[in-house]
């Protein structure tokens, strides 16, 4: 099976180039000016177009359930929508159960991503950890799951105390992998979380008023200083507050491996949405939540002086009406009370569109910037990388041709996903994804699907955590 990618602009992290790229058995075999091939090989035309590496998304919930809620995306319907978004990786989270091993969780987990369509990969979230999860670790970081996450928020769900993190952190370290932490102060957001209530406030913005900047900025201090103890490298998840993004700054400046991430939703949408009227809100509901112009802007300038190294989506998808797929994949839950509104968005169709337009073409950031933050550095956090994450010869034929200068309207309806409904809903965008190849197949030309449930395969990570 050969095929070549003809008359494209390579675009990577530090190139731009144009070239041909010649593609045999899933794997770029050869890239170059006017490339001889026989006859036998199918030609893709680029003419026009930007070629560049197949996103790589470290941050979706797929098929999850969360407390008393479910996520609305299968792994088919979720990686067919992160493919038309130019996306042909993901790392998703599998996750413990309270009184079972991570084996298990793994095990349930790998069952359910058998229908991806593209490539996956797990983190491993971490809930009961004593002597034996701390042994099972190293067994899952031999299978591959070279990540591990843990919540410094949610008492009594999904937090572990700073003691089982540090324990956590220091085999993760030992062993080459990387700690994700999801960084706010679950206990004392759960004050002014039943304060609120208690109060008779119960709409959707309370969501946002009972989860400070603040709290996300102890907890962001917190981790990367039990990391700095641990002598293990650590990711904050979708970072969203200037204060946590400061704690970040500061301890990469004293050489410590920190990372951050940051996501869509919290570089171009801010809290105004809170004041939607009805239950419309509930849509952005999502933790942490959105936050004011000051903090947007933060972002960006972290995503500029690479204090903040990844833009994921944290795709986590619920319905907004009931009648759609029923009450627990819903937002309807919380109607009443905004503690059980299930917390999490939709996104995974429409990152890679939203950094170019509001990114790329408005000078904040350079194009190679935006495949770095999407695709390179994710890839190379968290040992992908250089099978994903870049074009070169022997990496993975994971290409996603984009055309620069195509107008159109983000519509829910004409996205993959099981959700209803967009966050971006009318958003005008220059820039759209046009062509995605998997290993060299075409998965999405234009508005047809050519992929298929299944063909996405369990990617064994290596060590992670290293240098970007
Ligand atoms: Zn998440």
């Amino acid at each position: 099976m050969r095929t070549i990618v003809r008359n494209g602009r390579i675009v990577t992290s530090i190139d731009d180039y144009s070239a041909d790229i010649l593609i045999e058995d899933g794997r770029i075999r050869a890239i170059g000016r006017d490339l001889e091939v026989g006859s036998d090989a199918r030609t893709v035309d680029a003419s026009n177009l930007l070629v560049l590496p197949g996103g790589v998304d470290v941050h979706t919930h797929l098929d999850w359930e969360f407390g008393a809620s479910h996520t609305a995306d299968t792994f088919g319907t979720g990686t067919m929508a992160a493919a038309f978004g130019g996306t042909t990786t993901i790392v998703d989270f599998a996750n413990q159960s309270r009184g079972a091993g991570p084996l298990a969780g793994f095990d349930n987990w790998l069952s359910r991503a058998k229908s991806a369509c593209i490539d996956v990969g797990a983190h491993m979230i971490m809930l009961d950890i004593d002597d034996a999860a701390l042994a099972d670790m190293k067994i899952l970081i031999n299978e591959g799951v070279t990540s591990f996450k843990m919540f410094t928020a949610y008492p009594g769900v999904l937090m572990v105390d700073d003691g089982q993190l540090f324990r956590a952190m220091r085999v993760a370290g030992a062993n080459g992998a990387m700690t994700c932490v999801h960084c706010e102060n679950g206990p004392v957001i759960q004050v002014l979380i039943e304060e609120a209530l208690a109060q008779g406030r119960t709409g959707p913005k309370y969501h946002m008023l009972t989860r400070p900047t603040l709290m996300e900025a102890e907890a962001t201090h917190r981790a990367i200083r039990i990391a700095e103890l641990a002598g293990a490298p650590v990711y904050c998840v979708h970072m969203s507050a200037a204060e946590a993004l400061q704690s970040l700054a500061e301890a990469r400046d004293r050489g410590i491996a920190a990372h951050g991430e940051t996501c869509p939703h919290y570089l171009f949408l801010t809290l105004e949405e809170y004041d939607r009227p009805d239950f419309d809100a509930a849509k952005f509901v999502m933790t942490p939540p959105l936050r004011t112009h000051a903090h947007q802007d933060a972002m960006w300038r972290g995503l500029r002086t690479n204090d903040i190294q990844v833009i994921s989506t944290d795709h986590c998808p619920f319905c907004f009406h009931e009648r759609t797929l029923g009450a627990k994949y819903s937002k309807e839950l919380g109607r009443d009370d905004f503690s059980k509104i299930p917390n999490g968005a939709p996104g995974i169709e429409t990152r890679l569109p939203l950094v170019y337009d509001g990114g790329v073409r408005t000078g904040r950031i350079s194009l190679h910037r935006m495949v770095d933050l999407t695709a390179t550095a994710p890839a190379k956090l968290f040992g992908l990388f250089p099978r994903k994450g870049t074009i070169a010869v022997g990496s993975d034929a994971d290409l996603v041709l984009f055309d620069p200068n195509e107008r159109w309207a983000i519509r829910a309806a004409d996205h993959h996903s099981r959700v209803e409904f967009s966050l971006y809903e009318g958003r005008p965008i220059t820039g759209r994804v046009k062509k995605v190849l998997l290993r060299g197949n075409v998965i999405v030309d234009g508005a047809m699907w050519l992929g298929r449930e299944g063909m996405g395969e369990f990617i064994k990570r290596g060590a992670s955590g290293g240098l970007a």
